[in-house]
């Protein structure tokens, strides 16, 4: 049987001016350094197949992903050695793997520079650890013979503390800045999203904002210039009558103190519409707002449609998703708001 699947429930609605506008206003703000863009993890759960493309149209050359199994996507869409992989090559396989493809690995360490070097080298970039310790050659391993033999297209470090004024930034880019002169390179690259609002110090030659591509922003300098690019919509499937005092959910959290209408919505946790919205969500329908009652489920939440008495089933309802606030409401924060939805939302990218 091969019938096409009727229509979703569940979607995502893509902005695809809000992501090519966005990079451009990151290039703009990155001054005489390009904007990158990080894909990794499904651009953000966004969809490869759909922000690579428009990235790439919006000028886009430089891609970053975590895994190799992240290259496969991207490389239908940009040639092989526009993507780098920042976790670098850890066996024989992934070598073999980058120069079938053209990817560079990101060397993160004198281990991987062996690795590299022994299978035939090549170009590549290298991550140094400027103060993050998590990826990354060590500042004391940064005049290892191994690295000198590296043929380094672009020598980069990553900013932990980007999204706040912390001492730590200055610091990691006086020893980025220290690094620089020991490591031969073409480029150089430092900034983050939250980097890019760091000014012209942290630019270097090429950004590498992920978040704020896809509508995140950490810091102020940001905020009203990144537009929302993700709308989650998820339909009604059941109208329900409650009576005062019947409860709904599981475990009974929430009683009705008046006869009243709700909805039951075509999203849940497995959605990546996590439980840490419990009394914290209200949905959006015609410009109402729609409170979420009781516990949410694996693939359904009741909403109040007290403000939306026409409403049917199969009426779409917004789940407001601008990211700073929606972290705020949540608690979770803009990263994970993005990476957690899930595989049953269908894409939709109006024209
Ligand atoms: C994920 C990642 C980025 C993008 O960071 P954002 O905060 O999402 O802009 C840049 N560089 C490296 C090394 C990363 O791992």
């Amino acid at each position: 049987m091969s019938a096409e699947p009727p229509a979703a429930t569940l979607r995502l609605r893509l902005d695809r001016d809000a992501l090519a506008n966005n990079w451009l206003t990151l290039d703009r703000l990155s001054g005489i350094a390009n904007a990158g863009a990080a894909v990794k993890a499904q651009a953000y759960g966004v969809g490869t197949a759909f922000a690579v493309p428009v990235l790439r149209d919006a000028g886009c050359k430089t891609y970053y992903v975590a895994h190799w199994s992240e290259v496969a996507e991207v490389v239908e869409h940009v040639p092989g050695n526009q993507i780098s992989v920042l976790h670098g090559p850890l066996t024989a396989a992934d070598a073999a793997y980058a120069r079938a493809t053209g990817a560079l690995p990101v060397i993160n360490s004198l281990q991987q520079a062996r690795l590299w070097l022994e299978t035939g080298g090549g170009p590549c970039d290298v991550m140094v650890d400027t103060g993050i310790n998590r990826l990354g050659v060590s500042m004391s391993d940064i005049g290892d013979p191994l690295v000198s033999q590296l043929k380094v297209e672009t020598l980069m470090s990553h900013l932990a503390s980007a999204d706040e004024d912390s001492v730590l930034n200055a610091l990691q880019l006086r020893r980025f800045t220290g690094a620089t002169t020991q490591i031969a390179s073409k480029r150089l690259s430092l900034a983050n999203s939250a980097g890019v609002a760091l000014g012209a110090d942290y630019a270097f030659d090429v950004t590498r904002p992920g978040l704020s591509l896809y509508g995140g922003a950490q810091r102020d300098e940001l905020k009203g210039q990144i537009r929302q690019v993700v709308y989650p919509e998820a339909a009604i499937i059941q109208v329900r009558d409650l009576s005062a005092g019947d409860s709904v959910g599981y475990n009974a959290k929430f009683t009705a103190d008046r006869d009243m209408r709700v909805g039951v919505v075509s999203i849940g946790y497995a959605d990546g519409f996590l439980r840490c919205w419990s009394g914290k969500a209200a949905f959006e329908f015609g410009g109402q707002a729609l409170p979420l009652l009781g516990r949410l489920s694996m693939d359904m939440v009741v909403i109040d449609c007290s403000n939306a008495p026409g409403i049917g089933e199969g009426a779409w309802i917004g789940i407001p998703y601008d990211l700073p606030s929606a972290s705020a409401n949540s608690g979770l924060s803009q990263y994970e708001l993005l990476t957690v939805l899930g595989s049953r939302f269908q894409r939709i990218v109006p024209d």
